[in-house]
């Protein structure tokens, strides 16, 4: 499947096909969070590496809890909705 002559999978997060610009606002979003609150950017890539190999991650949103995974994963204090908890207990 392709949107805008880009491949999308399930496992895609919003920033691998950016439909209607939803991509670009879920990152201005995650710009103006504080930066106590932010993940840092190591932090964020791995959570965001562990949901692109979850079955739960459909076209960038959670299936557990109907989040974009890429704004959940931004905040330090969030965790990940699974009863298996797949990251939020690293820090
Ligand atoms: S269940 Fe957890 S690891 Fe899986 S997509 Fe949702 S937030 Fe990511």
């Amino acid at each position: 499947m392709t949107i805008d002559g880009k491949p999308v999978c399930k496992r895609c997060l919003l920033a691998d096909f950016d439909v209607d610009g939803l991509y670009k606002k879920i990152s201005e979003l995650i710009d103006v969070m504080p930066q106590d609150v932010k993940a840092d950017n190591e932090l964020y890539q791995k959570r965001l590496d562990i949901c692109k190999g979850c079955t739960a991650l459909e076209n960038g949103i959670c299936k557990e809890c109907g989040c974009f995974v890429e704004l959940r994963a931004a905040a330090k204090k969030n965790y990940c909705p699974s009863v298996y908890k797949y990251w939020g207990s690293e820090e």
